[in-house]
């Protein structure tokens, strides 16, 4: 197999190259457990892309001990924040220098639009970059008084050593940048497991990394099924820590994992089946917008879809109905037509999924107010989908769809609609909107969500932090909540004056 592929952009005389091997001490190598390639898929087209190497449990322990060896030599404690600080730096104005082709090839193999994926997704990345690069160099512990005559206690927060990060397909680069920036600010090394299904920025990034200028070794790239290489990686003994995004039955395997191994320290970002509540007194208007963001907004493969929203009943109907205007508004099509605000779902086994909760919404006797029809052309697109009148039991309103499928319920008192939202056993996001400013507080209080939008929803910043409750998972990403995941705090006790009498 080619270790370089040249992929044709769609609506231009350009192409992109894009190296296919597995990324480990900055170098792109050939497997050495002999796996067959993966292949990976254009979304728009159900055509293959191109196959890249798929890493087997020895390349994991080969990525595993590249790293380590950078951590005890080039990297972790042998690097100042100075230094750690310039080339995160470097990274973020390579990414930015190079964001067309990198979301280019983003829509190629995730479908997302170009504009979504350099606007956002990049934008934000290069952002994400530079706010830990900044982090780099001002990582302080703390000076702890014991005893002042004799006795001082100093904690020093020290990288936790070899991280394996493991990420979904919906975000591709963004989620490599959340993983890659803190872990580089405190100063881990990295085994990087992107998903099987979107292996491609990620590879395009490593050639970046090689060009920042970090030593090899420092991250390294694995494509890899994930019940290969993921599940290698969470019970590596050598692994420090996993930070894991995706499902929560995968998160429950990589907990797992990490426990029978070497209780390596595990975050977990998984799904969501998050709530809006719509009141009376909110901006009916811009509610509707936040509503539609909430459930379009890449198509629905969203671990915080606002997929849930349920609206007082003094303007249930009206509201449903400008839910429905809005919702056909947004162009669905091929994320190299600049009219697209959304792409295709990601994959055949994804629209499968869909398609089956839009059926069973149908079955179970929901309302279907627009969408729920297949398109007859190639290319995994669903159309926005949206069901009135819901009930809390049914599959649509309790399962996680991960596509741009909407269920709205009514209520009537404010008791009745937290006690809704709260039915659930995720806890990743939630919204409500409401021009009474006592009710968004009390409101915001009661839910059980790690992030609550009030009058905007899906909205994420760099320096606030975001991660779930309940069946959502643990640890935080972003902000300096997201710098904790990756430091192990060494509390030195320091005697300059007291005589131990012996014996006791
Ligand atoms: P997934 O759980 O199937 O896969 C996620 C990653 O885990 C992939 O890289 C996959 O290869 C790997 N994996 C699979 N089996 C594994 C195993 N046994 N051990 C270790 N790794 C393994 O999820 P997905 O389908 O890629 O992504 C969609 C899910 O991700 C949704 O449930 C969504 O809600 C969630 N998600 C959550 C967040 C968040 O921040 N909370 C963000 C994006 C996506």
């Amino acid at each position: 197999m080619a270790s370089v592929v040249q992929l044709s952009v769609p609506k231009s005389n350009t192409t992109i190259s894009v190296p296919t091997g597995l990324f480990i001490n900055n170098e792109f190598v050939p497997s050495l457990d002999g796996l067959d390639p993966i292949p990976v898929y254009n979304p728009a087209t159900e055509q293959v892309l191109c196959h890249v190497v798929s890493a087997g449990e020895k390349d994991v322990d080969r990525a595993v001990t590249a790293a380590r060896t950078a951590f005890k030599t080039t990297w972790g404690k042998n690097v100042t924040g100075v230094e750690r600080s310039r080339l995160i730096n470097k990274l973020a104005d390579l990414m930015e220098r190079d964001s067309q082709v990198l979301a280019e090839l983003e829509c190629l193999n995730n479908g997302k639009p170009v504009k979504v994926a350099r606007d956002f997704d990049i934008g934000d990345s290069v952002a994400c970059l530079r706010y830990y690069a900044g982090w780099a160099d001002k990582l302080v512990g703390q000076t702890i008084e014991v005893d002042r005559k004799t006795k001082v206690a100093i904690t020093h927060p020290e990288p936790i050593g070899v991280c394996g990060q493991i990420i979904p397909w919906n975000y591709p680069i963004q989620m490599w940048a959340w993983k890659v920036a803190p872990a580089l600010a405190v100063g881990c090394t990295i085994v990087m497991k992107p998903s099987e299904i979107t292996p491609l920025t990620a590879l395009k990034l490593s050639e970046l990394v090689v060009e920042a200028g970090f030593p090899p070794g420092v991250i390294n790239t694995i494509p890899s099924l994930g019940s290969v290489g993921g599940a290698a990686l969470s019970s590596h003994l050598d692994v420090d820590k996993v930070a894991f995004t995706g499902s929560t039955v995968t998160g429950r395997r990589v907990m797992e994992a990490a426990a029978k191994s070497n209780l390596k320290k595990v975050s977990l970002e998984l799904g969501g089946k998050s709530p809006q509540i719509v009141f009376e007194s909110a901006d009916f208007d811009q509610a509707a917008n936040w509503v539609v963001l909430g459930i379009l907004y890449n198509t629905g493969q969203d671990c915080t879809a606002g997929s849930r929203v349920y609206v007082q009943d003094s303007i249930y109907d009206k509201f449903v109905n400008l839910l429905a205007s809005k919702a056909k508004e947004l162009v669905i099509g091929d994320g190299f037509d600049e009219r697209s605000g959304g792409g295709p779902l990601v994959s055949k086994t994804q629209y499968n999924r869909v398609w089956g909760y839009i059926e069973s919404g149908k079955q179970e006797g929901a309302r279907l107010v627009v969408g729920g029809e297949k398109r007859s052309t190639p290319g995994y697109y669903v159309d926005a989908t949206i069901f009135a009148d819901v009930r809390p039991d049914m599959k649509i309103v309790k399962e996680e769809i991960f596509g741009p499928v909407l269920s709205v319920g009514k209520f009537s008192t404010e008791e009745e609609a937290i006690a809704l939202a709260n039915d659930t056993t995720y806890g990743l996001g939630a919204g409500l909107h409401s021009n009474d400013a006592s009710q968004c507080m009390r409101v915001s209080t009661a839910l059980e969500a790690g992030t609550i939008w009030v009058n905007q929803y899906n909205l994420l910043y760099n320096n606030v932090p975001f991660g779930g409750k309940k069946q959502s998972g643990f640890g935080r990403e972003l902000g300096s909540h997201g710098l904790e995941e990756y430091i192990s705090t060494k509390a030195v006790h320091w005697n300059y004056g007291e005589k131990l009498d012996w014996p006791l």
